[in-house]
Parts: C-alpha cells; structure tokens; sequence
C-alpha cells in the first residue's frame, strides 16, 4: 500500500497477537526438511500449514499476478500462495504466507516485495508475509527465533538431509513396497518426539537419534541390483520441489535410477563461507568474516559427525564433506563467483562426478542467468575434463512440457545404461582375464531404438511447440494487420466525409 505523505510503501505486519488465530501457509520447496520446520513451528504455536497443491492452475495463477519474465521459482511459489487463497478453503483475514530468502544478490531477495505486489494487485494487500530468513531481513514482521529454536531448525536440517539420503538409498531397491516411506515415517516421528518448544537440545542426543535413523533405513531390505546413479543439481527451489521440478525424483526411479540429491546443509555451508571469501577477495570487514569461518569450521563439524554415523553404523553412501567439495571446484570457476548457487552448483556437479554418479540432470529455472551460468554454461568445462560425464540441463518454465523434458531425460538415461553396460564388461573382463564379452547385437539395437525414439519424440514436441508459436504469431499478426487496415478504411471514409462536407 502507497502511503501518499512520504511516497513509502507500508504493507501489514505480522503481529504477536496473530499468532494464535492465524493459519501460516509455507510453500513446500523441500518436502522432507519442511515437514520437520513446520513441526517445530506448530510447536512454537503457529498454525502452519504445508502448500502441497499442484496442477497447471498454479503457474497460471503466478502468470496472472507478476511479470511473466520473473524467475520460475517465484512465478510458482506466488502462484500457489495464490490458488491457495482463492481456494476458499483459508479465511483470508485469518492467513498469514511464510516465504524463505537466501539474502543473496539475485532476484531471491526481492520475492517477498514481488509476492506483495502480487497481493496487492490481486485485491489481498491486507495479507500480512513473513520472511524467514537468517539474512537479518525484514525486521519488523513479530516472527522471532530464540535459541533453543534455531537450534531446532538447524538439526531439522541435519536430520532432513539424512532421511533424504538414507531414504534415496533404499527406495530404488526395496523388496516389500512402500518400506522405505514406513521408514521415512518413523524418521520423522523420532524427530519429531525430540522437537520440544524451549527444549534446548544436547548434541549427544543428536547423535544418538542419528544412529536410530540410520537403524530403521538399516531394516528395509534391499535387492542387491545394480541402478544408475543420477544426481540432482540446480537452482534450489527446482532442485528439491516436486512442484518445481515436475517430481522428478520420482521420474527419475520410475526409468530405473537411484537418485542421489546434494543436502541442503551444503547450500547453508555455501552462504556462510561466502563471507569468508569476500574478506579473502574484496577486503571485507573483518570481524564479520572471522565470526562467519567460525561459524563455517562448527558446520563443517556437525556435517563429519553424520557422515562418521553413516559409515560407522551402515553400509550407507555418507555426503562428502564440504570442503571436499569446496576444493574440487577450484580448477573450474573461481569462489568470487556467488549470484545464485554461484560456484556450489558446479562443485556439486564435480562432487557426484568423483563420486561415481557422473549422470546428472541438471535443473533450470526460466529466468535464472545466474544459474544458466554456473549450470549449462559449466557442462562443457566439465565434459572436457571428465569424458564419462553424462550431463543433461532441463529448462524449466510455465511453457515447457512435461513430456519433453522427460524425453532428454530417458535420452540420458539411455546413455547412461549403455555405458554403465561398457562398465561392467570392463570389470567382467579383468576378473576373469578373459576377452571382454561382447555387447549383444539385440541389446545394441534395443538401446539405438530407444535412443531414437526418445530423440525422435523430442522432436516431434519441439516442432508441435514451433507449429503453435508461429500459428499463434501469425494469428496475432492477421488480427493486427486487420485492425490496421480497418484504421485505414475508417480514415480514409471520415477524410473523404470532411472533404465532402467542406465542398
Ligand atoms: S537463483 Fe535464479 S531463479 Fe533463483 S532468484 Fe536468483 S535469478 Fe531467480
């Protein structure tokens, strides 16, 4: 709202005192973690609730309220918040929307003034937004976090990376169905029973809830098969959200493949050691970035701490330590680089690379330059340098169809499968120090089928979306060209009377 004395914008607060009867909606961007955040939250005593809606109803409702050029992930999570208002099923002077800012120099910092916008102009500008953040952003809204509190979030982010890993590692190979969501489940609730409101949690007691995690994914019983590993990268709202990304984790094990998704403590790691960097780089102060590598150095620790309950408890696959992580990227693109995911995003690429998990999707958001570079634009770099690599970048946008980004996938997977087969017979061959079995010809042949006929569909799609667009501008341009000619004859006409009247 424009308050016309001082040309500010003022906009409603979240008060103390709605607290208690208001319903807090939170989009759902990583399904795991917010399910434990919305725990602690309900436990703190606001009324959250998860927006799982998904349908094409929600980009076009983001299409109606901002610019159709805003990044995709803002375009969504406006659009959701939005169906979910006009869905008649919230009192709209009962609700309160929660988003989540990184504070990074992107567009992420502006969603919250763009939601408002969005509201605004939508008729609902009285609908109070908080911003949950750990940037020092948007101060004023009365949604505090004290100590016991932020350590809370911080373990739910710890055990939300392990479920998620642990679960990933099971699913694709469970024997008896759904196993592995019945072990999400007792995750969660052990979680849960550990998130108490003021209770100040004893890292001892971290540790020992993550060996109970691990023992209940350590009782779901797995084949012994061998799947292709694909990893996960992007930008982190495509990345982790189902709605964002058309669930592609679950598209992903549908064609046969174990997913393998980098944790969110990784992004959290990223964001603080870039202050340390800027200190390193640009000379900044220098209390600020001493505080941040503390910071960085206890983060670093807590992270050694699951991976050393994986390895001692499990024959689980751990995370690799950041700062593993954080070197291997060095002789790609500088650490100065940080819009976006900045540097992280080619790191986790070079991490699942050097981890065996070389296949990887590649997620981007329409809209996002910072990503487009430190994404698509690294690949060849990193194709150069590692020639197993299998990378494929998947736009995601309100235009871009589910089938044809499922296409390049199966394409990749296929890819994938061929050289995983090529593999084998290496190893094949040096156990046995005989000649490398052959690739049969029915195998090749079904491999070039499928390589063709998925190449073949995409096609098939990219025309069928060319034949729209050019049949839609030309519709555009007869309406105007008519239009135009009609302004002419109507001229000419209200001349010709003039000339007519004056004669
Ligand atoms: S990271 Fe990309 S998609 Fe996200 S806000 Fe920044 S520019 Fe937009």
């Amino acid at each position: 709202m424009k308050n016309a004395k001082n040309h500010e914008f003022t906009y409603p607060v979240f008060k103390k005192s709605m607290k208690k009867d208001y319903t807090i909606l939170i989009p759902n961007m990583l399904p795991v973690h917010f399910k434990l955040i919305g725990k602690i939250m309900q436990n703190y005593g606001y009324n959250v609730e998860l927006l799982e809606t998904t349908g094409n109803q929600i980009a076009d409702a983001g299409l109606k309220s901002v610019h159709n050029d805003t990044c995709y992930p803002a375009l969504l999570v406006i659009g959701q918040f939005i169906d979910a208002l006009e869905s008649g099923r919230y009192d709209k002077n009962k609700t309160a929307l929660m988003i989540t800012q990184t504070g990074g120099g992107c567009r992420a910092s502006n969603y919250i003034h763009l939601l408002r916008k969005a509201l605004e102009k939508r008729g609902y500008g009285y609908i109070p937004v908080i911003s949950l953040n750990f940037s020092g952003l948007d101060k004023k809204a009365s949604f505090k976090i004290n100590i016991p509190m932020a350590f809370q979030l911080f373990y739910s982010i710890l055990f939300g990376d392990l479920i998620m890993l642990l679960y990933n590692q099971c699913k694709p190979y469970e024997i008896i169905k759904n196993d592995s969501e019945k072990a999400e489940n007792e995750a969660f609730e052990i979680c849960n029973n550990l998130f108490k409101k003021g209770k100040m949690i004893s890292y001892k007691t971290v540790k020992n809830t993550y060996k109970k995690i691990i023992d209940i994914f350590n009782k779901v019983e797995r084949r012994t098969e061998v799947k292709i590993k694909v990893g996960i990268v992007g930008e982190i709202y495509v990345k982790y959200s189902p709605l964002g990304n058309n669930d592609l984790e679950e598209f992903l094990r549908s064609v046969g493949a174990e997913v393998v998704v980098p944790g969110l403590l990784d992004f959290c790691m990223y964001c603080v050691t870039n202050s340390v960097i800027d200190r390193k780089l640009y000379g900044k102060r220098f209390i600020k970035a001493n505080t941040y590598n503390f910071v960085y150095k206890w983060l670093l620790k807590k992270q050694s701490g699951v991976i050393s309950a994986i390895k001692e408890n499990s024959g689980f696959t751990p995370p690799v330590r950041f700062d593993v992580t954080m070197d291997g990227v060095k002789d790609y693109i500088s650490h100065g680089v940080k819009m976006g995911e900045g540097w992280l995003l080619t790191a986790e690429m070079v991490e699942l690379i050097h981890a065996g998990a070389g296949n990887i999707v590649c997620t981007q958001p329409f809209g996002c330059l910072p990503n487009h570079i430190i994404g698509k634009g690294m690949i060849r770099k990193i194709k150069e340098r590692n020639p197993e690599a299998n990378i494929v970048a998947i736009d995601y946008d309100p235009g871009a169809t589910k089938i044809n980004q499922e296409n390049r996938i199966k394409l990749m997977m296929s890819v994938a499968k061929r050289n995983l087969k090529d593999y084998r017979d290496i190893e094949i061959d040096i156990g046995a120090e005989t000649k490398s079995p052959e690739i049969s010809k029915e195998s090749k042949e079904k491999d070039l089928v499928n390589i063709i006929s998925s190449s073949a569909a995409s096609v098939i799609n990219s025309i069928e979306a060319s034949a729209a667009s050019v049949k839609n501008s030309i519709e555009t341009s007869a309406v105007s060209v008519k239009t135009s000619i009609e302004d002419i004859i109507n001229k000419n006409k209200s001349q010709k009377s003039k000339t007519e009247n004056i004669s």
